[in-house]
């Protein structure tokens, strides 16, 4: 399979080489030159299949240049119960005898879905790497999760070090303890004495240094990597299969979104062939996606416009995963998601009323919500007592998004984004007690943390990491 990107280029090379890829060097992101489809009689073949085999089953097609069986020997060691705490490592359950089903994604090794493609790029980088005899060192910014789920993928992984940028005292105290708690050698967390986005300009401004980002092998593991997207799309047919419907009968997916990651992963199962009917895209009060498929208008908001919410890691202005779904409405136009994508670089509206497109996403099965603060408390609370199931906020949006949509007679299964230990102050606020935690984590505050604070000041990060590569290379 060749990759080209979404604004035209057209020979990105194959899985191995965009899986290093940050952004396509037009600025696009890398897209699949076709997406093959199941027939249903290939469908009904998987059902019943193990995750690894499942995964191998769905993520081969695009990844043709690793041998067979080491492909299928990275799935297994990815999608181990030891890693993620569950047989089925994504187990559903229904909740009483309605028909909405939580689809659990979050019992990996840091609490949230992320793992679930992390750990598979963490295995495929240390592949890839050593079959190339290269090394990489990520450079990341991170709210909470998306550095947490790197951090336990990438430990003890001798080819690749993580350098994690934190906005210094921001970080809830449970997701600070998870990562500063790390004492692997090649897990380095900087707190940066500034916002979110200050730790992302830096990391801009880094990879802006062509020269220092190619000395010192600088690398990310971002929302926009394609492997993170394709590894996700397997849980989308792992649910399906587990629903147990008649062959060629719908499921609706609700998703609590930021990135638009993790629901255009189900956009890909569905033209892959599996029966999706709706695709429901949840917000918070940040709320472009929704935005745009209630009016057709993509109006995409400044950092400073962004609200911070009690559902933290969907606290974006701007879904950079947005961009691969478009150029696929496009009928994967390259030439017209540029002209669109230059408006949104330049903060203009693209609107898409009125245009045969705006039909493309009618029926592309996409409906979006947004849910408040209040609705967040109100959810967790609801579904703890008529289900006797404690949820998070991020997993609370879409649960009453996804109510909202519920067809009779169809199951709609919301995505649990993370557990509701990873963000205990608000679950606390919701139904006045603490989540119970895993085990493993029990009484991680407390743990010695190794952790520097630095200045926002691009100067001084770039100093840093060349000092400890050096000392990493001493040792
Ligand atoms: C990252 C994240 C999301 C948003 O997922 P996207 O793929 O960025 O849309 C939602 N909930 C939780 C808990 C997350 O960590």
């Amino acid at each position: 399979m060749k990759y080209v990107s979404t604004r035209g280029a057209t020979d990105l090379g194959r899985f191995s080489d965009v899986l290093l890829m940050g952004l396509a060097p037009d600025g696009g992101l890398a897209m699949p030159e076709r997406i093959p489809a199941f027939s249903p009689q290939e469908l009904e073949n998987l059902r019943g299949l193990s995750y690894p085999e499942l995964a191998y089953a769905v993520m081969r097609p695009y990844i043709d240049d690793v041998p067979e069986a080491d492909l299928r020997r990275l799935l297994q060691s990815t999608y181990t119960e030891a890693a993620f705490h569950s047989k089925d490592i994504t187990p559903l359950t229904r909740l009483g005898q309605s028909n909405l089903y939580l689809l659990e994604l979050s019992n990996g090794p840091s609490l949230a879905f992320k793992d679930i493609a992390m750990q598979f790029l963490g295995h495929m980088f240390e592949y890839v790497l050593e079959g190339r005899d290269e090394r990489l060192n990520i450079l990341g910014a991170t709210s909470g999760d998306t550095g947490s789920a790197a951090e336990y993928a990438m430990l003890g992984k001798p080819r690749v070090n993580v350098f994690m940028l934190s906005p210094h005292g921001r970080m809830s105290a449970f997701q600070q303890a998870q990562m500063f708690s790390l004492q692997e050698p090649n897990i380095f967390n900087i707190a940066i004495e500034g916002v979110f986005d200050d730790c992302q300009d830096l990391v801009k401004e880094v990879n802006a240094d062509a020269e220092f980002k190619a000395r010192y092998e600088i690398g990310a593991v971002n929302s926009i990597n394609w492997a993170r997207v394709l590894a996700q799309a397997v849980y989308y047919f792992k649910a399906y299969f587990a629903l147990g419907l008649p062959a060629g009968a719908e499921a609706d997916f609700c998703v609590p979104s930021g990135n638009f990651g993790n629901v255009f992963a189900g956009y890909l199962a569905k033209r892959m062939g599996l029966p999706i009917g709706q695709l429901v895209v949840a917000s918070n009060e940040n709320d472009v996606l929704n935005e745009f498929f209630a009016t057709g208008v993509y109006h995409v908001r400044p950092a400073a416009q962004v609200a911070q919410t009690s559902s933290p890691s969907m606290d974006i202005g701007k879904a950079s995963n947005f961009e691969r779904y478009v150029y696929l409405i496009a009928g994967s136009d390259g030439v017209q998601t540029k002209g669109w994508w230059d408006e949104v670089g330049a903060s203009r509206p693209v609107d898409l009323r009125g245009s045969p497109h705006w039909d493309a996403v009618k029926a592309s099965g996409f409906v979006g919500g947004r849910s408040s603060h209040a609705d967040r408390l109100n959810t967790i609370r609801r579904i703890d007592r008529e289900f006797g199931r404690l949820i998070d906020p991020h997993t609370a949006d879409g649960v009453l998004i996804g109510e909202r949509y519920a067809r009779s007679g169809v199951p709609m299964v919301c995505l649990e984004t993370a557990l509701p230990a990873k963000f205990e102050e608000t679950v606390q606020e919701a139904v006045s007690r603490t989540p119970e935690r895993p085990e493993r984590f029990v009484g991680i505050e407390q743990r010695e943390r190794r952790s520097v604070v630095m200045p926002n000041d691009v100067t001084a990060l770039k100093a840093y990491i060349e000092e400890q590569l050096a000392k990493r290379l001493r040792d």
